[in-house]
């Protein structure tokens, strides 16, 4: 099955042997002196794939590059195979697809996985996904997404790893390790696309798709960082954003995409479009036409298309011909393209095992993964008077509460679809497989939660959430205050469904959707334990719920009904942390704990006067059913020269009775410099599980990479001689203790 268009040119290495640089290169070369002007303009095109059709086909003979959402291996196969057949040059395609938070085997979504502080958890579960994802012929992930978010308005935070440049740049090179292993080429790798270049997170008013208008400090100190980590990891692709960014859309923006990402970080591979991204450069009124549109962007460094139909990119012909771009703008294009398929060693093997997909999707290794997964990500806001975790032995009855308990699809997130067969849990289903029948399980989804259908592609591509009518039925609200009052505990499960948050999702209020907090108001009042477990991928504003205990789950995946029942019941501890500033309401976003050292928010005079200026919960919150205290801190030297480093050591210790994980955060804080510094900057941080009694002593390393900032004014990174102090702690909140000075001649 060797495509000839390969092996006529030169030979292809054996099979398991990664071929070199310069074979590859050379390969691609010989290929590109082969193409017509329209069998590249087709190459640099990725198409949504719209069910079996003969446009599909027509598109795959034509020279096609590349085809996106698909993933059934016997249709991609038979493309593999019109294209083998039928295409002149049968340059394989490649399969794209959304692999965000898993395939089959769902992981807790990604601002879930960034609440468990562990890069490594990350990195593990996204060679999962990849294993998965090239299980049934795909290549490529349109992840992770990377984008920093400090807009809980804006929908899309969920997919992120929320506010922080620094952990947001350790969870974005630890999923593109994980998806890619040291090379994308081997088996069960795929390649990872960091998205959505850039600042797309940074929306006006959280509103999706919204212009951009960030300050260049702010984009060079906290949109790039995770850019750039994850293209140091070795990220094969980029997406670049829809949106303007300083009035430059992101797909045209050559500073962005050649100036920035080829010339300043050495990006070797190729940059994808959003969809339709190319197209609405018209909509954007950057161009006249599709031909401008395809010129623009290419000649911006843009070599891929995304798009449903009629891409831009098949003008491309017409603009060389009227010297609107060059051969070689356009070859480097398709060369990027060709060695990413070469290195996939799709010529060779452009075919999957259609009868292998089933034994690796969802095998009880991957589910096993995603239960350790949900329970890392959880992270306990609450708990007053200890009432977790749920002592098994007093328990008799308990009440499941809330239309969200009992629905899988809700407890999966967004960017997973049915056509992969998510197989996920309730967290009823986890629950009353837990407490089996010893314990009385009473389940009232109390209301209804409101419909929201997606106006977009996602309901072509997706499940579309139907929801019973009426929409604001509340008198379900009884039979739930029933339920809590002949239990000893009610566990009350509310949030926003699946499609209430993500792309096209975003809201005007951080409130709970529909009559969930009349429900759970109705419910605390019956004076019961209430424990509130919560389906979110954002802040929530819970308006000051007196129950006595938050779990946030956030959309934990397919096995997030057992990983809440362990939680719940003790049989894991929770040991996340939140990885944003939870705001008290929408009206103080953006809200994040890395102000400027200006905007002091004790000083009511500079906030708002009828609400404290301080967040419901400060990043990097989260509590556990043990106790952790600090001591020790130091720093290895008073004073070092520009470019030289410090180790800080300090010490934490399990003060509580259980064994159980802390994650220990060090900020840093530069009192003077020649730009305003934030009042503290996460510098490191470390998970380490210990048991009662246990001491751990922590180190970690500050040196240029963590002192130097971008500075707007000298248009480069800084290192400012100052004093640094130093807080090592459980939050965003821990006192400096230690510091030390940057100065020449030291
Ligand atoms: C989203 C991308 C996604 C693409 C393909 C777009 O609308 O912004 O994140 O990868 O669709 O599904």
């Amino acid at each position: 099955l060797v495509s000839q268009g390969a092996s006529a040119q030169t030979r292809a290495p054996a099979q398991g042997q990664p071929a070199s640089q310069a074979t590859i290169a050379a390969r691609a070369d010989a290929l590109i002196a082969q193409m017509t002007p329209e069998e590249k303009a087709a190459q640099l095109v990725t198409y949504f794939y719209m069910g079996q059709s003969a446009a599909s086909d027509q598109r795959v003979k034509n020279g096609a590059g590349s085809f996106l959402f698909l993933t059934d291996p016997k249709e991609i196969n038979r493309l593999q195979r019109v294209s083998a057949e039928q295409s002149r040059l049968k340059i394989p395609l490649l399969f794209g697809f959304d692999v965000v938070h898993g395939l089959s085997t769902i992981f807790p979504v990604p601002i879930g996985q960034a609440a468990s502080w562990d890069p490594a958890l990350a990195e593990r579960n996204q060679a999962v996904a990849a294993a998965e994802a090239r299980a049934v012929g795909l290549h490529w992930a349109f992840a992770p997404m990377v984008d920093i978010a400090r807009d809980p308005r804006w929908g899309r935070m969920v997919e992120g790893a929320g506010e922080d440049p620094y952990l947001g740049a350790a969870m974005a090179a630890a999923q593109v390790r994980g998806f890619q292993g040291a090379d994308y080429g081997a088996p069960g790798r795929i390649i990872a696309g960091p998205k959505h270049f850039a600042a797309y997170g940074a929306a006006l008013g959280g509103r999706d798709y919204d212009e951009v208008n960030v300050a260049d400090a702010e984009l060079w100190n906290v949109y790039f960082p995770p850019f750039k980590a994850a293209i140091d990891a070795g990220a094969g692709n980029i997406m670049s954003a829809y949106m303007g960014i300083n009035g430059i859309p992101a797909p045209a923006n050559h500073w962005l995409l050649t100036d920035v990402l080829r010339q300043k970080w050495g990006f070797k591979g190729w940059v994808v479009s959003d969809a339709q991204a190319v197209i609405n450069l018209k909509t954007h009124g950057l161009t006249a036409d599709g031909q401008g549109s395809a010129t623009q962007a290419l000649n911006s460094g843009l070599d891929m298309e995304m798009a449903f139909a009629a891409p831009a990119f098949a003008n491309l012909p017409k603009a060389l011909a009227a010297g609107q771009t060059s051969q070689a703008t356009i070859d480097a294009a398709v060369r990027r393209l060709l060695e990413a398929k070469l290195r996939l060693g799709l010529f060779e093997h452009p075919y999957v095992d259609e009868a292998r997909a089933d034994k690796v999707l969802r095998s009880p290794a991957h589910l096993e993964a995603a239960r350790i997964a949900a329970e890392r990500s959880a992270v306990l806001l609450r708990n007053e008077g200890g009432l977790l975790p749920l002592d098994r032995r007093k328990l008799r009855a308990v009440a499941v509460i809330g239309g969200l308990a009992d629905s899988p699809q809700d407890s999966n997130g967004p960017w997973v679809f049915a056509q992969n067969k998510p197989a996920t849990q309730s967290l009823l289903e986890g629950l009353r497989a837990k407490l089996g029948n010893q314990v009385t399980v009473t389940y009232a989804p109390g209301v209804k939660l409101p419909i929201r259908t997606n106006p977009s592609q996602f309901d072509a591509m997706g499940p579309a959430v139907k929801r019973p009518e009426p929409l604001d039925d509340t008198t379900g609200i009884a039979e739930a205050v029933k339920a809590a009052q002949g239990a000893d505990v009610a566990i009350v499960v509310v949030g926003e469904a699946q499609n209430m948050i993500g792309e096209q999702a975003s809201r005007s209020t951080l409130d709970l959707p529909g009559r969930q907090q009349e429900l759970l108001d109705a419910v605390v009042a019956t004076g019961k334990p209430v424990v509130v477990v919560l389906l979110n991928g954002r802040p929530l504003d819970l308006k000051g719920t007196k129950a006595q205990a938050i779990l946030d789950m956030w959309y934990p995946g397919s096995r997030g009904g057992t990983a809440t029942a362990n939680l719940l019941l003790g049989d894991a501890v929770p040991g996340g942390k939140l990885p944003f500033t939870w705001p008290r309401n929408v009206g103080q976003v953006p809200l994040t704990y890395a102000h400027l050292a200006s905007h002091d928010p004790a000083n009511v005079a500079k906030r708002y006067w009828n609400e404290a200026g301080t967040p419901a919960y400060p990043f990097g919150h989260g509590l556990s059913y043990s106790t952790f205290a600090y001591s020790g801190l130091s720093i290895d030297k008073a004073q070092i020269a520009p470019g030289g480093s410090v180790t800080v050591s300090a010490e934490v210790t399990n003060t509580g009775t259980r064994t159980a994980d802390e994650v220990a955060q060090l900020y840093i804080h530069q009192r003077t410099g020649t730009a305003a510094r934030p009042v503290r900057e996460l510098k490191g941080f470390t998970r380490v599980t210990l048991k009662p009694g246990e001491v751990r002593k922590l180190t970690f390393r500050l040196g240029p990479d963590e002192l130097r900032y971008w500075n707007a004014a000298a248009r480069d990174w800084v290192s400012d001689e100052a004093v640094f102090d130093v807080a090592v702690g459980t939050d965003s909140t821990a006192a400096f203790g230690a510091s030390f000075a940057v100065k020449a001649g030291s």
